[in-house]
Parts: C-alpha cells; structure tokens; sequence
C-alpha cells in the first residue's frame, strides 16, 4: 500500500519543519507586499536594565535590554575567585568565562520562552568548600513580530523530505552544536553584507497549513535568520573573527558558511553564490567569506540569510550586533 496523498503531504510537511529546524536557512518573502518592520526595541516596556545579586564577596550583574524571546543577556560576575561558570535558564544550558579578568558571558533566551520572571542560575566549580551556586529571577519581556507567507511549491516540499536533504540538516546541525572552541570573537558582530533587513529574525513563516507538531528543539515556523535583500554577487564578510566549521552546498540553504567564534557563538550564512573559504580556515572580522545568491531549495529570491546560534540555541543576529552586550568592546 502506497501512502495516500494526504499522508505524503503530511510525511513531506513534517520532514520540511525538521530540516527547516536544521537548517537555519533563509526563506524571502513570496509575494511583493513588505512585511512589517521589526518591533523589538519599541515593544520591551522599559525594564530596569541592570540586575545585581551579592553572593558573597561576589557581584553578579545582569543586563536585561535584550532580554526577549530569542535574545539574549549578558552576565557579568565581580569579585568572583572562579574562571568559568555553567548557567541554567529554563533547563537550557550555557556558560561564561573569563574575559579580560572578567567573568562574562551571553546566555541565549529561547524563541519559545514565555515574556516573564525566569530563573536563572549559576553554577560555580568546585567542591564544597570552594564551589556554589546562585540564582535570580531575570524578567523576559514580551516582542511583536511580522508575519510572511511562505508558499512553497510542492516540488520543493518533495525535496526537502528526502534522505538527502535531512542528512545535510543533521549535518548543519552538527556544525552549529560544535563547542569547545577559543574565543575568536570578543566584540559586537558586523552585518555580513551591506544592505536593507527585508526580514528579521523570528518573524512567523506562515505556511498556509498544518505543519504538526515537531519537537526538535530549534522551533519550527519562525525566521531562524535575518534577511538582507542584497543582489547576486554581493560580499559576504564574516559578521565575527572565528573559524570556518563548515564550508559546502546543502539542499536548503544552499552554498552555507558556518563559523564558529567560540563562546557557544555560531554565525550561519545561507544561499550564496561562491564561496571563498575551507572548513578550518580562521577568518578575521570583515574577511570576504564568499558571495551572496540564492542557491539552495529555501531561497526564492536573492537575500543573504544570516543566522547565530549561542550554545545551540537559535537567537536574533542583531542583537549579538549590540555593542552594549559586550563589556570588552566598550
Ligand atoms: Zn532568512
């Protein structure tokens, strides 16, 4: 018995939302109305932008600006004897170490994560005597978002469902959970190409219908990237200095560069054209990765995609572009 056409739809459409997941890829928008601008600045009611904790002879701070679904905050510990810390958010794992004495790290809001009190705790290493832990509560406040349609024709969801295309999604997804690297990266990200957002990170892709309900804990129907509308042939700099993990064409984004800039930190390029770096190459800020285009099954029109993972978790590039996050820039 062959499945019917309704359950080849459905298999297709889970498939889809699977690597879509995987895949970080950029989608542009299928018709020529212009979606809505980003609200994200305008929609956080003004919380207090700085929490403190004492923990001892310890300071923790927290920054709260860009602290919304699928941001991000900093963190920042004075005082502390410790050279790392893990933190925990919602059962998310991350981290923080030193950097230039300074105990920092960017610890990543989920996509998912609902705008309220969360709590957020640091793990000191270390045995009784010398370890501990703290907790606080770090408000998430609420983000409006646009929406687009994302009308894929049927064959590219016949592409997308193959066993090719979900073994490049592992693949990606691979590269994107690598960890342990140095930091390369002690600074603000750079947009990779000069050129409009078109449209920005975790804006709903409406799909016109059901795609199921897929855990795969990247989210399913939301921009994983942000969209610049660039024409074929532009530059692609590296947003960030880091190393090149992946370097080669996947089915749905197309010719991808992946770097990593250590600190949990992982930059995604999609749909060039050219690309002009190998895997293990160590590019600098600025350094020309390749070329943008449309290649790849999710790019219907000429865009660069520029998508960040921090410790594997899917959150808005621009915000990693905000030089008050980074203590080192300033
Ligand atoms: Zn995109």
């Amino acid at each position: 018995m062959s499945p019917s056409r309704r359950e080849r739809g459905s298999i297709a459409a889970l498939a889809l939302l699977a690597f879509a997941a995987a895949s970080a890829a950029a989608q542009s928008p299928a018709s020529t109305q212009a979606p809505s601008p980003p609200q994200a600045t305008s929609a956080i009611p003004t919380p207090p932008p700085l929490l403190t904790k004492a923990y001892g002879r310890t300071v923790v701070e927290v920054q709260t600006a860009r602290a919304v679904p699928g941001g991000v905050f900093p963190i920042l510990i004075r005082g502390g004897r410790w050279a790392s810390a893990n933190t925990l958010l919602d059962g998310r794992r991350g981290a923080i170490a030193l950097e230039n004495g300074k105990l920092f790290g960017l610890i990543p809001v989920a996509l998912d994560t609902e705008p309220a009190e969360h709590k957020l705790s640091l793990f000191f290493p270390g045995g009784r005597r010398t370890g501990g832990s703290v907790s606080l509560m770090v408000p998430v406040s609420a983000v409006s978002r646009p929406t687009r349609p994302r009308a894929l024709p049927p064959e590219v969801l016949a592409s997308a469902a193959t066993q090719t295309a979900l073994g490049h999604g592992r693949f990606l997804l691979a590269a994107i959970r690598t960890r342990d690297l140095k930091a390369y990266q002690s600074g603000p990200l750079r947009p990779p190409v000069d050129g409009p957002v078109v449209f920005p990170f975790g804006g709903t892709e409406d799909y016109g219908m059901e795609m199921g309900p897929v855990k795969d804990g990247l989210m399913g129907e939301h921009h994983r990237g942000v969209d610049y509308d660039v024409p074929v042939g532009t530059t692609v700099k590296a947003p960030g200095s880091g190393i090149i993990l992946l370097a080669r064409s996947l089915i749905f984004s197309g010719e991808t560069v992946v770097i990593g800039h250590g600190r949990g930190l992982v930059s995604v390029l999609s749909h060039l054209t050219h690309v002009s770096v190998r895997e293990g190459d160590v590019v600098n800020i600025g350094t020309a990765v390749g070329t943008s285009g449309k290649t790849g099954i999710g790019a219907l029109t000429p865009h660069l995609c520029f998508s960040v993972y921090l410790h594997s978790l899917n959150v808005d590039p621009e915000a990693l572009m905000d030089p008050g996050l980074w203590p080192a820039a300033k």
